[in-house]
């Protein structure tokens, strides 16, 4: 166990470690498993823990008498109740077997896969208990599961995790990669604006900078140091100055005057910039909207095949020094939405760092709602870092030394959103924020806090049990907490638990790759196969183009048509269907002119027939391999191969089809 988990010792059941024995990793019991192989364990887990809370419930009081009469099951209208109940959940039941196979490795769609027993079994358990994170009151146990979960996640990424240090790490969970992405524009915005706050206010005794434009575009650490300043200073004053100088400093504060006011006041500055790759979720687009900065500041920066441009975000950030434009934040994607690409970290970093030095400070956010969790594969049990070559042995390509430094440089970031509900295999909705450092969080907080918190573990737990007064939900799922803190007990988040399951991931879209260009080749009689770029992690996308075929329209329908036989179709039942992709496109305005001839000319596509109508992109196959089970070694199966025969039989039927001709 390490030293944060240790610090906040509140319930011993519940920090002890997992298990003794060295290899406590066991995929054949992670999962409930395609056939459902699982379905004892399972079942066995929910029956006793639902029993469980059922003599809980006898035993707060069991001096009261059972309220609902025991005969009442015998009774006409009860049995009624019970049928129609019944009758209800059996057209439910019956509908959902229209679901999504999202546990089948006949899956290849989107980002969702099976569930972890873990997960499922703790989120269930909890169910009936019914928390509120929202606060401790609401949730006495999962508050605190919650904000262990941020800080294990906060180790993954190479975070401050111990609760005893000044500068420790927070995060929290929310629905979504969404939710957490709001949340990183509202904390960085706060951020921002605060120094400019504490001028206005003219704290005495505080070094501040010299004018409002300084104080606008301070680093984020320079940003908390003088948040902690303000915090120990005011801690200083008389209980009555406090509180005058509390209420002076928030009247400043951009929260509280709104956009309009706050910059009517300071004719100096202006709404700040958003930098993101033009590749990145359309959660930034709302978030921009949401937070009333606006699209306009939302600036999308070109791609080099598929990964963040470091020159074109170097240039942006030297045309806003140029310009005087505050940039709020600069993202990198790590595992984009569309083709899990890898963002270069460590180059946005290094530009911050840059641009800081020259008086445009900003915050960094990670956008790993994604690829996250494969930040397991760079973790020693120990937290420390793995080298290249050490996360490389058990796979052929991966991590590209890029994605190496991507990862390695996670720590030096500000915040990352991470998805559970993707990559960590757990139910919806569970994303998470995590902040590299936790005081900023204070300016989250929506009731001014007069107590000054002294660094230990005690008050790190105590300051954030107000979940409710940081996140930008309200009441929310304990279970949730108890599901995502849970699995990463069992399963910690490094290489030798949680990061076997990401390490499946890796090789099944290596072998999805060489599975690929041998369809290439087998196919080149028909068609014109490509990966349009190497993956980084797993994700692959596959264009296709039947030969022959120059014209980007007559390739769009086609794939169009393919995936007719590769889609969800609700109408259909679903044992008709062999196997789930999704699409994504290829589009010039994100991959620049000359990357989308490259893949244009692989295909035989005269680049010239791109902008017809609807036809302005290139449609291609887009595979996510999740699933734990593609390569089945127990069967000695490859769904991955399974798939591309399959692949192989549909385009042959699709080009002889007389559709396809007219
Ligand atoms: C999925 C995803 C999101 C959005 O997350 P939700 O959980 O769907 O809200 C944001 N960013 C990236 C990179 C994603 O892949």
């Amino acid at each position: 166990m390490h030293r944060a988990e240790a610090a906040i010792s509140l319930d011993d059941s519940l920090d002890a470690p997992a298990a003794a024995v060295s290899d406590d990793f066991c995929l054949d019991a992670c999962f409930l498993g395609p056939y459902a192989e699982n379905d004892a364990l399972l079942e066995k887990l929910i029956v006793e823990f639902f029993r469980d809370h059922a003599y809980w419930r006898r035993n707060f009081h069991p001096e009261d008498p059972p309220a609902i009469p025991t005969h009442a099951s015998t009774r006409a209208d009860y049995q009624a109740f019970e049928a129609k109940l019944r009758h209800e959940l059996h057209r439910l039941s019956a509908a959902l077997k229209r679901s999504v196979p999202f546990h089948s490795p006949r899956y290849l769609g989107h980002m969702v896969s099976d569930l972890l027993i873990p997960g499922v079994a703790a989120q269930i358990l909890t169910l009936p208990y019914n928390p509120n994170n929202v606060s401790e009151e609401a949730a006495p146990v999962t508050v605190d599961l919650e904000v262990r979960a941020g800080l294990q996640l906060a180790r993954m990424l190479g975070y401050p995790d111990d609760t005893s240090r000044d500068d420790c790490a927070f995060g929290h969970l929310c629905s979504g990669g969404t939710v957490a992405n709001y949340q990183a524009l509202r904390l960085a915005l706060a951020l921002k604006a605060f120094p400019v706050a504490l001028r206005t206010a003219q704290v005495p005794d505080i070094t501040l900078p010299e004018d409002d434009w300084q104080a606008y575009n301070l680093n984020p650490a320079d940003a908390v140091v003088l948040l902690v300043e303000w915090q120990r200073w005011l801690a200083q004053q008389s209980p009555a100055q406090r509180r005058q100088w509390q209420r002076r400093v928030q009247a400043e504060r951009l929260e509280q005057r709104g956009m309009v006011d706050f910059f009517a006041g300071h004719r100096q500055l202006s709404l700040p910039r958003v930098l993101a790759p033009i590749t990145a979720h359309y959660s930034w687009s709302k978030g921009l909207k949401l937070l009333g900065l606006g699209r306009n500041q939302l600036q999308l920066l070109p791609e080099r095949e598929m990964r963040l441009d470091i020159d074109a975000l170097e240039e942006a950030l030297l045309q806003c020094q140029r310009d005087r434009q505050p940039v709020l934040m600069s993202v990198a994607v790590l595992g984009t939405t569309e083709y899990g690409t890898i963002d270069p970290v460590d180059g946005v970093v290094a530009a911050r760092q840059r641009s800081g030095q020259a008086g445009l400070g900003h915050w960094v956010h990670i956008d790993g709602a994604w690829g996250g969790y494969l930040a397991t594969l760079f973790r020693n049990p120990d937290g420390s870092l793995r080298s290249r070559d050490e996360v490389g042995r058990p796979f052929q390509s991966f991590p590209a030394d890029t994605v190496h430094a991507a990862f390695a440089a996670l720590g030096k970031t500000d915040s990352v959103t991470v998805d559970p509900h993707k990559l960590g295999y757990l139910p919806y909705g569970a994303g998470a924020f995590i902040c590299r450092d936790g005081r900023a969080m204070e300016l989250l907080r929506e009731e001014a806090d007069y107590v000054y918190h002294d660094a230990n573990a005690d008050s790190y737990m105590r300051r954030f049990r107000g979940l409710g007064q940081f996140i930008p939900e309200g009441s929310k799922s304990g279970a949730t907490a108890a599901a995502v803190y849970i699995s990463h007990q069992v399963l910690p988040l490094d290489h030798a638990h949680f990061g076997r399951l990401q390490a499946q991931t890796i090789r099944s879209a290596e072998h999805f790759l060489g599975a690929a260009r041998r369809f290439a080749t087998a196919m080149a009689e028909v068609a014109r196969v490509c990966v349009p770029f190497p993956p980084d992690s797993n994700l692959v996308c596959l264009a296709i183009n039947p030969l022959g075929n120059s014209d980007v329209g007559v390739a769009n329908h086609f794939l169009r048509k393919l995936y007719q036989v590769l889609r969800c179709d609700p109408q259909q039942p679903l044992q008709v269907k062999s196997y789930f992709a999704s699409t994504t496109t290829l589009r010039p305005d994100a991959l620049g002119a000359v990357e989308m001839g490259r893949i244009m000319q692989m295909l035989g596509i005269d680049p010239t027939t791109l902008g017809g109508d609807g036809d302005d992109r290139l449609v291609i196959l887009r595979h996510t391999l999740m699933n734990p089970y593609l390569l089945d070694e127990h069967n000695d199966l490859s769904y991955i191969d399974g798939y591309f025969r399959f692949l192989g039989e549909e385009i042959r039927r699709l080009l002889n089809s007389v559709e396809m001709a007219s």
